[in-house]
C-alpha cells in the first residue's frame, strides 16, 4: 500500500516512519520498517504507525539506510509475520535460520505467479515465514544475489508477473536502496542536503523532506546511494528522467 525508502548519513528511521504517517490516510492493516544496522534490523506491527514509532524507539532501531511499508493485505492474513519488510537469509533451515538476513524488501501490488515462484524457490531450499506473495520476491532477489543488489533486482523482475512497486536493501551493501515499478507507482526524492536520496510510493510521503521528485516510468528500476542515483528502463538501458519541483504539502 505505502512505501518509503532512504539512504542518508543520519539516522533515517524517524523520516521513514513519518513518511508512513503521511500515507496512513490510504488505509492499512499493518506496518513495518527495516534498516541497515550492521546487519538488517526491523520492527513490524498490526497496530498504528504511531505504535511502530514507539517500538523502534524502545528497540533502538536506528540506521542511515532503510525501507518502510504500510500493508493492505492481498495474499496472507493481516498479521505481524505477514507484515513487510520481508527478509531472506538464503536457503536452509534449522540452525541455519540463525544466519543473518541478507535481503530486506517491501512491495505494493500483487505478484500473479507467486505460487510457481514459491515452488521453485522451495525446491532450492528457501523456507517461507509468511503467506504473502511479497516474500517470494525477497527470496528471489536473494537467489540472484551475487554481490550487486541492483543486478539481483533486475534479474528478479524479469521473472515477476503482476503489479509491483518494490524497494529493497541488502546486508552486504550498507549504503544502497534499490527499487522497481510496474503497474504501481514509485517516485525518487532527491535530497536537498547531505546527499540523501529517497524512494516513495507517493511524493506526499516526502513532504517537508524534499520537493525534488523524479516520477519513475513504467518498467523503470532505480538505485539510490548517498549523493547519487541511477535509473534504467525496462530494457536495462540507463535513462534520465526529469527532476520536478512539487508543491509542499502540509
Ligand atoms: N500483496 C502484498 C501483500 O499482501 C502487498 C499488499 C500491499 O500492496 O500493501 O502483502
Amino acid at each position: 500500500c505505502g512505501i518509503v525508502g532512504a539512504v542518508s548519513a543520519r539516522n533515517i528511521v524517524p523520516i521513514l516512519v513519518q513518511g508512513l504517517q503521511r500515507l496512513e490516510y490510504r488505509g492499512y492493516d499493518s506496518c513495518g520498517v527495516a534498516v541497515h544496522a550492521g546487519g538488517l534490523a526491523r520492527a513490524r506491527t498490526t497496530a498504528r504507525v504511531a505504535d511502530l514509532l514507539a517500538q523502534v524507539r524502545d528497540d533502538r532501531i536506528e540506521g542511515s539506510t532503510g525501507i518502510a511499508h504500510t500493508r493492505w493485505a492481498t495474499h496472507g492474513a493481516p498479521a505481524v509475520h505477514n507484515a513487510h519488510p520481508h527478509f531472506s537469509h538464503g536457503p536452509g533451515v534449522g540452525a541455519e535460520t540463525s544466519r543473518p538476513s541478507r535481503v530486506g524488501l517491501v512491495h505494493n501490488g500483487i505478484i500473479e505467479n507467486h505460487e510457481a515462484l514459491r515452488a521453485k524457490l522451495q525446491s532450492k531450499g528457501y523456507v517461507f515465514a509468511s503467506q504473502t506473495d511479497t516474500e517470494v520476491i525477497a527470496h528471489l532477489v536473494d537467489s540472484h544475489y551475487d554481490g550487486d543488489l541492483f543486478e539481483a533486482l533486475k534479474a528478479s523482475v524479469l521473472q515477476l508477473q503482476g503489479a509491483y512497486a518494490i524497494a529493497a536493501i541488502c546486508r552486504d551493501e550498507p549504503h544502497r536502496v534499490v527499487g522497481a515499478r510496474a503497474g504501481s507507482p514509485l517516485i525518487l526524492g532527491v535530497g536537498q542536503d547531505g546527499g540523501e536520496n529517497f524512494l516513495a510510493s507517493d511524493a506526499m510521503a516526502l513532504a517537508g523532506v524534499t520537493d525534488q521528485i523524479v516520477y519513475l516510468e513504467e518498467g523503470d528500476l532505480v538505485d539510490i546511494q548517498p549523493g547519487r542515483y541511477w535509473i534504467v528502463d525496462r530494457t536495462h538501458k540507463a535513462v534520465e528522467r526529469p527532476v520536478r519541483t512539487v508543491l509542499a504539502h502540509s
